[in-house]
């Protein structure tokens, strides 16, 4: 039996700045787009404490407040949101592209747009898992708060870890920064803000190898690589910000993925190598991987999309 395909015009994966961005502009110009807003609605962004970087803020904004306008502009133009997670993709036929969710629906589209951003990475360590929420936490601005007056570590010499820090080191009485390698990888004003921090313990050439404790939190043993020194640091919360992982894995069956997991798109352009899909965001962006990147470039997907339906006579 033929399966009864009524495409709509766009579907758009995701609701972080990619998402939403691509809505607004895909709904301005009438393609009545609908939203799968997927298991984190606003994407990292709600995890985030104040957004200092994002142009028109000069005061810097709540990472949830800004994704809430964000939501109420792409409502305004009549984006329809759904909140369902995307479970499956089917893009074999161009002409209505599959989607299924785990509300149990099934959806057809002329053009999708993937914005499904990035989520943070762990170490791997067996400790890290078995404590993971009794202590163990990738979102410090999340659960900074349950270890005020407490001593804490975070793993990462990147951007967010020293944000991160930045913020534990208001709340606790002492921060342990674990950096892999002798440098920061965070840019230079983040990484004097915590050398300027007098309660940010910065241990560089350093490795965690287990987190202590059984029900809770108890500690952590890391080495000192180039002193070969092994030692216990008594903290009782542990953040880990190594960076993050593109949410692409269900699109591995039709789309060029590199190494990494990001999607292959065409160059200054949003276009994979299926027509009518277009890839926005952190899931195709290993570079800039900023709030407003991720917006710039939901526009360009929302752009490409109505150029794409415009020449099949949309
Ligand atoms: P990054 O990839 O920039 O940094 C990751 C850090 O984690 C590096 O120090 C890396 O070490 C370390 N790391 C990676 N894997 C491991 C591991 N297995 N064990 C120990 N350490 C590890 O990620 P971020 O999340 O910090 O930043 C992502 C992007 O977001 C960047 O472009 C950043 O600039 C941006 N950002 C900007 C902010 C702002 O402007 N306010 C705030 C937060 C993020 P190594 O260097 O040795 O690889």
């Amino acid at each position: 039996m033929t399966e009864f395909k009524n495409p709509e015009s766009c579907l758009i994966i995701g609701a972080g700045p990619a998402g939403y961005t691509a809505a607004i502009y895909a709904a301005r110009a009438a393609l009545q787009p609908i939203l799968l807003a997927g298991p984190q609605p606003g994407g990292q962004l709600m995890i985030t404490n104040e957004v200092e970087n994002y142009p028109g803020f000069p005061e810097g904004i709540m990472g949830p407040e800004m994704m809430e306008l964000f939501r109420k502009q792409a409502e305004r133009f009549g984006t329809r949101i759904l909140y369902e997670t995307v479970t499956e993709v089917d893009f074999s036929d161009p002409k209505a592209h599959k989607i299924t969710t785990d509300g149990g629906r099934t959806l057809w589209a002329q053009t999708v747009i993937v914005c499904t951003g990035a989520s943070a990475k762990w170490l791997g360590l067996e400790s890290e898992q078995r404590l993971n929420g009794r202590g163990v936490s990738a979102c410090a601005v999340c659960d900074g708060f349950f270890f005020r007056g407490q001593e804490v570590a975070i793993v990462g010499g990147g951007d967010t870890a020293c944000e991160e820090a930045h913020y534990l080191s208001k709340l606790c009485t002492r921060v342990h920064m674990l950096v892999r390698s002798d440098k920061f990888r965070a840019s230079k004003i983040m990484e004097q803000r915590v050398r300027n921090t007098p309660n940010i313990v910065i241990h560089t050439n350093t490795e965690t190898l287990e987190v202590l404790g059984q029900e809770a939190v108890e500690g952590v043993r890391i080495l000192h690589k180039d002193r070969g020194e092994e030692r216990i640091l008594p903290v009782t919360g542990f953040f880990v910000a190594i960076g993050h992982k593109p949410n692409t894995d269900f699109l591995k069956p039709w789309l060029r993925l590199d190494e990494n997991g990001y999607v292959f798109t065409r160059p200054d352009s949003t276009a994979t190598d299926v027509p009518g899909v277009f890839v926005a965001g952190d899931a195709q962006d290993k570079v800039y991987r900023q709030a407003v990147t991720a917006a710039g470039t939901g526009c360009m997907a929302a752009l490409e999309a109505e150029r794409y339906l415009a020449a099949l006579g949309h």
